[in-house]
């Protein structure tokens, strides 16, 4: 692995990822790329150095997220899960687990997915998939129905329930024990897989492969998840759209009526009027905080009142991202649902998902609307 210089990683993901997209077929896994992100030092980008990682500030670390949404929000998805798997397990794992894991996730030789979400759960309390012990037998039994890079993955943290405890456990998906279901259909977000994985009596050691030793709860982990890569992603994508759509106007404009001119000039105003506010709240989600400091929306809110907080960022600019993606495929009419590149259509795909993942935007609309009226 080079010296994880996130220069470096914007530039191979800018010159890169496009290329690799118009010679290879968008549903196929882009291990090339995840390999060369990997040898760049990107997958260690929340790793410290002591443990091999880059260390990169949250601002590069959301700028990362940026550059991989404007590129390809699959990329995007798998390499944001494994950032913050690698930071979960060095908040949680054991000194030895931080020892054995944290340097492989750095390199990229061991890719972590996440599988915790079960349809229509809401909140870790209602984890249906559970982790028992039998002696010194871990076992693990449930279902979740979508795991981003549950194909590929090394790893596949699943969290269960135990008790009254929330567990996360470290399962290896080539053990007996572990079925990930076929890819599933859907509209975008393909090149990395998305399947259900089951776990029907998975053994594990109960010491060892659970983060933080049997028993350590992950409830205040998992309440406090941060949101902040959906919005850096909603950003780089809604940039790579408006550049897209303006090159294509200001390629044609000359073979326009004045009327049309007019009109498509209107438009573009509009676009990057979008565009502009959605960068100033992103600014303004990275910019009070301290690099390094981990981000707590409450207590922020709490230090400086009005501050905007990621589930804010999170849920304006992934909902101005589908008004973006609509506007300019419009503005470029027939090129915009259908032309050789594919560049729009892929974006509009893909931004729906951005919407519904990391958590529900009206999850969170329902989160902070409670939070302003002091009702929870
Ligand atoms: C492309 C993709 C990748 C994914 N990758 C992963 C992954 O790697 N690992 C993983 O664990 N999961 C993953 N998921 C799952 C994802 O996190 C969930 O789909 C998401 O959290 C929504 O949960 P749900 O589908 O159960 O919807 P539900 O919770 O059933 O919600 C559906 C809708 O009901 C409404 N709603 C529900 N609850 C509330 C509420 N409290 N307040 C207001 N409205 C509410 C909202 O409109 C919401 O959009 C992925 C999903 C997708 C689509």
């Amino acid at each position: 692995m080079d010296s994880a210089d996130p220069e470096r990683v914007t530039r191979f993901v800018r010159q890169e990822v496009g290329r690799y997209l118009a010679g290879h077929p968008e549903d196929r896994y882009p291990a090339t790329l995840v390999g060369e992100l990997a040898r760049l030092g990107a997958l260690g980008a929340t790793v410290p150095a002591e443990f091999g990682g880059g260390g990169w500030s949250r601002r590069q670390v959301a700028v990362l997220g940026y550059e991989l949404g404007r590129a390809w929000q699959p990329l995007a998805g798998l390499v944001g899960t494994h950032l913050k798997l690698c930071r979960l397990v060095l908040e949680h794992g054991t000194p030895e687990q931080r020892g054995e894991w944290l340097g492989p996730m750095a390199r990229g030789a061991a890719v972590f997915a996440r599988a915790y979400h079960e349809q229509g759960l809401g909140d870790p309390a209602g984890l249906r998939t559970r982790a028992v012990r039998r002696g010194s037998v871990g076992v693990l039994s449930g279902r979740k129905n979508w795991v981003t890079n549950a194909r590929d993955a090394d790893r596949v943290l699943a969290v269960a329930r135990s008790g009254a405890s929330v567990v996360g456990v470290l399962v290896d998906p080539g053990r007996p024990g572990v079925t990930v279901g076929p890819d599933l259909p859907r509209p975008g977000m393909l090149g990395v897989s998305l399947a259900e994985v089951t776990f029907d009596d998975y053994e594990f050691d109960p010491e060892r492969e659970v983060l933080g030793g049997w028993g350590h709860d992950l409830t205040g982990a998992l309440r406090r998840h941060d949101v902040t890569s959906y919005a850096a992603r909603a950003v780089g994508s809604a940039d790579a759209v408006v550049e897209h759509a303006l090159g294509f106007v200001r390629a044609t404009l000359s073979e326009r009526t004045p009327e049309a001119r007019g009109a498509v000039r209107l438009r573009a105003g509009e676009l990057v009027t979008r565009l502009a506010v959605m960068r100033a709240v992103w600014e303004a989600l990275l910019e009070p905080a301290a690099p390094e400091a981990p981000f707590e929306p409450a207590a922020a809110a709490a230090e400086a009142p009005g501050r905007i907080d990621s589930a804010t960022a999170k849920v304006f600019c992934t909902e101005a991202l589908q008004e973006i993606v609509r506007a300019a495929a419009v503005l470029c009419g027939g090129a915009g649902y259908a032309a050789p590149d594919g560049v729009l259509g892929r974006h509009y795909r893909d931004a729906l998902a951005l919407v519904i993942v990391g958590a529900p935007n009206d999850v969170l609309l329902s989160r902070l609307g409670g939070q302003a009226l002091g009702v929870g």
